[in-house]
């Protein structure tokens, strides 16, 4: 039977590639996965007091359905830990979702009519393209400069009046690039200057590595900035679905926003209340896994690059995340960067996720590592890699 088309064209590379896994493990090979970016699948458990939050509150029968922004204490944590990034943000500001994936969507349905254009950083995180081509919009990429800016002759060439929003992903999925706050301040300004929303992406802005991190908040003053933030990465809270969207408060363009979003948060009710009973741990409770991880995630960085530019694969060094995004030579051996994905896979049991997921513009011609395992796995995916591409 027909389904609508709108749903026909949904894509995630970085999943729809374990179709092919599948296949492989059903023949009983070994898979090394460095394709999904969930960190509590290797070595970085959930913190326990995180954990015991949730478990108390369930045993204590907190377990009916919370108001439909966030439960009030939640948002006043998320208020604490964003205003000290510097963004103006009162708690009603502040609607809590089911992940920041929930929060893109919601944003993107609130911004984007059919034919509208969303400025995005190529290369992107996938879901920003579907939820843009889903509500019947147009992603548009924008170059980065090879050191990672963002080339603002480019993204003013591509704005349009029809132009909607700009997006921003720092640190970045999949280069891990962190944008300067030179940077923010340029997009802010082409931003305001266009009439453009600002969709900012910080899930990562605890995990980065030799530059230190400036959130949009500190140079957005009364743009119209939604924040996108969560608990899955720096909190290890992938599996419990946890983020939240911050509203500029000082933003008087935002009003028409901000009254609306908030109907998207009724119309499916709440998000899990346990979970956001953990989540005010989380951000209120010990800091200290924190630096743990960032030093662990430095030294697999540090092994991957090397191992890569070793090997004759060119990779930048990433300042934030824990992806890797190297380039590959394709010459005649491989057709895309598809294909070598898919015979890396077959030949070596080594899954990662095709560049051109990430964006055709400026993702083809690469793949992306996730260098979320302990160090023995990677060295012994890196033999493999490098014995692939030697053969
Ligand atoms: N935003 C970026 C840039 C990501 O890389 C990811 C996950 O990899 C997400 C959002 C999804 O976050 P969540 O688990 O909070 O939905």
């Amino acid at each position: 039977m027909k389904v609508s088309d709108r749903t026909h064209g949904v894509e995630y590379a970085i999943r729809d590639i374990t179709a092919y896994a599948n296949k492989f493990r059903a023949q009983g090979k070994e898979i090394i996965y460095l394709n999904i970016g969930d960190p509590v699948k290797f070595d970085f458990p959930t913190p326990e007091h995180i954990k015991r939050a949730l478990i108390d509150a369930v045993s204590k029968n907190e377990n009916y359905y919370a108001d439909s922004e966030g439960l009030p204490e939640l948002r006043k944590a998320i208020v604490e830990k964003e205003s000290e990034k510097g963004l103006d943000v009162t708690e009603d500001d502040v609607i809590v979702t089911n992940g920041v994936s929930e929060g893109l969507d919601m944003a993107l349905a609130s911004i984007v009519d059919p034919n509208s254009e969303v400025l995005m950083p190529g290369p992107y995180y996938p879901p920003y393209s579907s939820y843009v081509k889903f509500y019947g919009g147009k992603p548009v990429e924008f170059r980065l400069h090879e050191d990672g800016r963002p080339d603002l002759e480019d993204l003013r060439k591509k704005i349009t009046p029809r132009s909607r929003a700009l997006c921003i992903i720092s640190p970045n999925n999949p280069t891990g690039e962190v944008f300067d706050r030179k940077s923010l301040q340029q997009l802010i300004d082409i931003a305001t200057e266009h009439d453009l929303y600002v969709i900012c992406d910080e899930i990562y802005d605890k995990i980065t590595f030799d530059s230190t991190f400036t959130g949009i908040g500190k140079v957005a003053k009364d743009a119209p900035v939604v924040l996108l933030n969560g608990f899955s990465k720096a909190y290890l809270m992938t599996g419990w679905r946890c983020g939240y969207i911050c509203m500029n408060s000082s933003s008087r363009k935002l009003d028409q926003f901000r009254e609306d979003v908030p109907k998207l948060a009724r119309v499916r009710i709440a998000t899990n209340l346990p979970v956001q009973i953990a989540a005010v741990q989380a951000l209120r409770g010990p800091q200290d896994h924190i630096p743990v991880m960032v030093e662990k995630l430095r030294k697999r960085r540090d092994l991957v690059v090397k191992r890569l530019n070793g090997m004759g694969i060119q990779c930048r060094l990433p300042r934030g995340a824990f992806y890797a995004f190297p380039r590959i030579e394709l010459g005649s051996r491989w057709k895309d960067d598809k294909q070598f994905v898919i015979e890396l896979l077959n030949g070596t049991g080594v899954l990662t996720v095709h560049g051109s997921g990430f964006g055709v513009s400026y993702g083809s011609g690469h793949f992306r590592i996730v260098y979320l395992p302990p160090e023995d796995v990677l060295e012994r995916a890196m033999d493999k890699l490098e014995k692939f591409v030697k053969s």
